[in-house]
């Protein structure tokens, strides 16, 4: 499966000058909500993944998202998986389980996200989960931004990657961009202007 063709036909992959949440710029961007927006290709991205889960062992109870952004991902996991899903929800300094979510002590969970940038929302979903007894056994995205190392993937972790090293985190592919702080990027010298995609905008 060509992951990066995916995004790309889904016009997920973004190509132009971008000023990213970090302050730095680059020439690619991940628009992850737009690869969703088809459930065809949702249940696919997470067929592919629940298989690499499954054939790594990794036994699994729950799938558990922070929301907003890992929502659809976590839910078509959990489907692909025959497992129940739940999301977290932001609070100040953290996140927690609402709505009427529960988990079980040592109930397993794996934290899901669309993309795994350097994972702090990834952690603090963990933190909310483990808080109440839950065992976090993986964590799994659909696209890794390369900060983290992902099972199979060659990138190496980063310093700014937060995950914890010792629970696996799997992932369809790395999407490495190179990214330039604004006083050294080819583009500006260009003379053309970082736009700012994301979701808030
Ligand atoms: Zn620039």
């Amino acid at each position: 499966m060509n992951v990066e063709q995916i995004y790309k036909d889904a016009d997920a992959l973004l190509e132009g000058h971008f000023l990213l949440a970090s302050g730095n710029h680059s020439a690619r961007y991940l628009q992850s909500a737009k690869v969703l927006e088809y459930p065809e290709t949702a249940t696919k991205l997470a067929d592919a993944l629940a298989n690499m889960i499954r054939e790594a062992g990794v036994e699994v109870d729950t799938v558990c998202a922070p929301a907003l952004g890992g929502v659809l991902a976590g839910y078509e996991l959990a489907r692909s998986l025959g497992v129940r899903s739940i999301f977290v929800e932001k609070k100040e300094g953290g996140m927690e389980l609402r709505r009427g979510f529960e988990v079980k002590p040592g109930e397993k969970i794996i934290i899901c996200e669309d993309i795994i940038t350097t994972g702090g929302s990834a952690v603090k979903a963990a933190e909310a989960i483990e808080a109440l007894g839950a065992k976090v056994v993986a964590f799994a995205s659909l696209a890794n931004r390369g900060f983290c190392k992902r099972v199979g993937g060659e990138a190496e972790a980063k310093p700014e990657c937060k995950l914890p090293a010792d629970v696996p985190l799997f992932s369809l592919a790395d999407f490495t961009f190179e990214m330039y702080a604004p006083d050294a990027c080819p583009m500006c010298q260009e003379g053309s202007t970082a736009i700012k995609p994301g979701s808030k905008g």
